[in-house]
C-alpha cells in the first residue's frame, strides 16, 4: 500500500512538472510568435523582412527579421491570389504549403492535455477525500478486512481469564466446523452474537479466536466506518460486506463498535441521523435475509448494549448476548501469563503480585503493562524483565494520561471490600431478603463494587417488609464502613439515593407509614411539566410536610440501626467475607455460605 501510494505521488509530481513546463513553453511561444494583421504581413513582405513562410489554409506562419533578431510570426490568411508572386518578389527563399490539420488531428494533439487535466482533477479529488479520512472513490465498497488465516491464527488459548465466555462461544465454533451435524436435526442456530463489555476486555480477540478455532475466514468492519457523510454509502457497504462474506462462507463477520450504527433510532433530541438509520435498516435487512444454514455468523461488539436499537436484539438477529467481563484476580494472572510468554522474563518472577496490584485492569491494560515493562528493561539494558520493571510499568500506567480503567489502592480496596461485605451480610441475615448471587469489588463503570441479588421469582407486588429489607441491605454498606473501618466514605452515596427514594415512596405513595396514613401525596407531574399551576400549593399542609420529613428520617434511622445490629452480631463473618473479597475480588453464593458457616463455628 505505501509503495503504491508513493508511486502515485511520484507520478503526480512528474505530471505536474510536465504540465508546468508545457504551459511555460507555450506562453513563451505565444509571446515570441507575433500575431500580425494580414496588411502588416504584406507590408513586411514588401519590406523584405520575411524570411520563411509556411502556408496553411487557416494559418500562415513563418519567420521574420526584426532589427537583427529573427522572430516567429503568424497571421490569418485572406484570399490572395498574388501571395506567391509577392513572396517570390520579396525574395523569400523558403516557402511551403502545409496540409490542413483536420479537427481529428487537433483533438489527438489535445488529448494529451485532456488526459493530464483529468488526471489532476482525479488526483486532487481523491486526495481531498482521503484527507477527511474517507475514501471517496471506494464509496460503496466495504472496507472490511479479511484476516489472513495462515498468517496469524488466534485461538482460545490466546484469550485468558474469561472461561465462561469462551464456553458459550464454543457452540458457535462447533457449528462452523461441522454445520451438517446441526442442520440435519433442524435446529436453529444463532445468526448473531453480541459481545458486550468494557473496551479492552478482549471482544475482538475472542471473535478472532472463534474464527481461528473454526478455521473460517474472518471479516472485520467497524460500525463507525458505516456512518459516512454521504447518505446511502453505509448501507451499500453493509450490502457489500455481506456479499463478500457469503462468497467465502462459512465465515465470521465481526462488527466492532456496533453502537455507532445500532444506536436506538429514536434516541436523542433533534431527530435521528439519516445515514445511520439507513445503514441500520440495511443491516437488519441483511440479518433477516440470510439463513443460518448459510454458515455466516455475525459477531457484534459494543460497550454500550443499553443504547442498541431493540430491533437489533430481536430473535433471529443478535439474539445471543454474551458478557465479556473485566477480569478478576485469577483472570488477570492468566492474562499476564499469556502475555509474559511473549517477553523474556526473569525466571520465578511472581506474576500474582502484579495481578493483585491491578484490580480493574482489562486485558488490554495488562498487555500494555507487560509491554511497557519490556521496554523499561530494555532501556536499562537488562537481560530480562523482572518484577521491578513490571511494577514500574503499573505506576507509569497509573500516572499516564489515557488511563482508561481505574486502579484502586490497597486501602480503598479494603473499604470497598467491607462495604460490599456489609451489603452481603445484611442480605444474608435478615429473613426474607433476595438471595445474594455474587459479590465483587471489581470496579465497573462508576461503581467500585457490586452485590448482586437475584429474586427467586418475578414479582409484581412488593410488601412493606421487602422494601424495608431492601433499605437495610442498601444501608449495610455504610454500616459496615462505620463498624469495621471506623470512618465513613462517599462510597455510599448511590445507596443513599436509592434508600431515600424508596422511603419517600413508602411514606408518600404507598401508604406505608402509620402517621401519614392511607393518602397519596404524590405530586401530579404533568402539571409541573406544563408549567401550569406552579403557584398552587402542594396538596397538603405544612404540618403534613413536617410529618413526612420526620417519618422518612425515622424509617431510615431505624433501618440503619437494624443493619448495624445485623453486622455487629456477625462480626466474624463480616471480616471473613471482606478478607476473601480483598483476596479474590469475587465471591459466589456457595462461597459466601461456607464462609458464614465457618465464622459461626468458631
Ligand atoms: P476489545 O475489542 O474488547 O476492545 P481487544 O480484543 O481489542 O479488546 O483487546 C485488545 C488487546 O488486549 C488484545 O489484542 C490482547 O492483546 C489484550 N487482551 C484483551 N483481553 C485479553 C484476554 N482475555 N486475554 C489475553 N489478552 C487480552
Ligand atoms: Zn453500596
Amino acid at each position: 500500500m505505501p509503495l503504491k501510494k508513493n508511486l502515485r505521488q511520484l507520478l503526480f509530481w512528474f505530471l505536474a512538472f510536465t504540465l508546468f513546463v508545457a504551459v511555460y513553453q507555450n506562453m513563451k511561444g505565444v509571446e515570441k510568435e507575433r500575431q500580425l494583421p494580414y496588411s502588416e504581413f504584406k507590408q513586411k513582405l514588401r519590406d523584405k523582412q520575411i524570411t520563411d513562410v509556411s502556408v496553411r489554409q487557416d494559418l500562415i506562419s513563418g519567420k521574420m527579421k526584426e532589427g537583427d533578431k529573427t522572430v516567429s510570426f503568424k497571421t490569418i490568411p485572406m484570399t490572395d491570389a498574388k501571395l506567391i508572386e509577392d513572396m517570390e518578389g520579396a525574395g523569400v527563399t523558403n516557402f511551403k504549403a502545409e496540409a490542413d490539420r483536420g479537427w481529428i488531428a487537433g483533438l489527438i494533439l489535445n488529448i494529451g492535455w485532456i488526459l493530464i487535466f483529468v488526471f489532476i482533477w482525479w488526483f486532487l479529488f481523491i486526495r481531498q477525500a482521503q484527507m477527511g479520512g474517507k475514501q471517496a472513490m471506494a464509496f460503496g465498497k466495504s472496507k472490511a478486512k479479511q484476516q489472513d488465516l495462515k498468517k496469524q491464527k488466534v485461538t482460545f488459548k490466546d484469550v485468558a481469564g474469561c472461561d465462561e465466555t469462551k464456553e458459550e462461544l464454543k457452540d458457535i465454533v462447533d457449528y462452523l466446523k461441522n454445520p451438517k451435524k446441526y442442520q440435519t436435526l433442524g435446529g436453529e442456530l444463532p445468526k448473531g452474537v453480541l459481545l458486550y463489555g468494557s473496551p479492552g476486555t478482549g471482544k475482538t480477540l475472542l471473535a478472532r479466536a472463534v474464527a481461528g478455532e473454526a478455521g473460517v475466514p474472518f471479516f472485520t468492519a467497524s460500525g463507525s466506518e458505516f456512518v459516512e457523510m454521504f447518505v446511502g454509502v453505509g448501507a451499500s457497504r453493509v450490502r457489500d460486506l455481506f456479499e463478500r462474506a457469503k462468497k467465502s462462507a462459512p465465515a465470521i463477520i465481526f462488527l466492532d463498535e456496533l453502537d455507532a450504527v445500532g444506536r436506538s433510532r429514536f434516541a436523542g433530541i433533534g431527530g435521528g441521523h439519516d445515514e445511520r438509520e439507513q445503514t441500520l435498516n440495511q443491516m437488519l435487512v441483511e440479518l433477516d435475509g440470510f439463513e443460518s444454514k448459510e454458515g455466516i455468523i455475525l459477531i457484534g461488539a459494543t460497550n454500550r448494549p443499553d443504547v442498541l436499537d431493540t430491533a437489533l436484539l430481536r430473535p433471529g438477529r443478535f439474539d445471543r448476548r454474551i458478557n465479556v467481563p473485566v477480569p478478576d484476580i485469577k483472570g488477570r494472572l492468566e492474562i499476564l501469563n499469556v502475555h509474559a510468554k511473549k517477553i523474556k522474563l526473569t525466571p520465578d518472577t511472581d506474576m500474582s503480585v502484579i495481578a493483585r496490584h491491578t484490580p480493574g485492569c482489562t486485558g488490554a491494560d495488562l498487555s500494555n503493562i507487560v509491554n511497557e515493562a519490556a521496554i523499561l528493561a530494555a532501556k536499562k539494558e537488562q537481560k530480562s524483565v523482572d518484577l521491578k520493571d513490571l511494577e514500574e510499568a503499573i505506576e507509569k500506567m497509573l500516572a499516564g494520561p489515557q488511563r482508561k480503567s481505574r486502579i484502586i489502592s490497597d486501602s480503598e480496596k479494603r473499604v470497598v471490600a467491607y462495604h460490599e461485605a456489609g451489603h452481603t451480610l445484611v442480605a444474608k441475615t435478615l429473613p426474607g431478603c433476595d438471595p445474594v448471587h455474587k459479590v465483587t469489588i471489581i470496579p465497573r463503570g462508576p461503581a467500585l463494587g457490586y452485590t448482586m441479588q437475584m429474586p427467586l421469582e418475578d414479582k409484581y407486588l412488593t410488601s412493606k417488609t421487602e422494601i424495608l429489607n431492601r433499605i437495610c441491605v442498601l444501608l449495610g454498606g455504610r454500616a459496615a464502613e462505620e463498624i469495621a473501618i471506623g470512618e465513613i466514605t462517599t462510597g455510599a452515596h448511590d445507596d443513599l439515593n436509592k434508600v431515600t427514594s424508596f422511603v419517600q415512596k413508602m411514606v408518600m405513595e404507598f401508604g406505608m407509614s402509620e402517621k401519614i396514613g392511607l393518602q397519596s401525596l404524590k405530586k401530579d407531574e404533568s402539571e409541573v411539566f406544563l408549567g401550569r399551576d406552579i403557584m398552587r400549593q402542594a396538596g397538603y399542609s405544612n404540618e403534613t410536610a413536617r410529618i413526612v420529613d420526620e417519618e422518612i428520617k425515622r424509617i431510615i434511622s431505624d433501618s440503619y440501626m437494624k443493619a448495624k445490629a445485623a453486622l455487629t452480631g456477625n462480626r466474624k463473618a463480616l471480616d471473613a467475607i471482606a478478607a476473601r473479597l480483598i483476596e479474590n475480588e469475587v465471591i459466589d453464593a456457595a462461597e459466601i455460605d461456607s464462609l458464614m458457616a465457618a465464622a459461626k463455628a468458631v
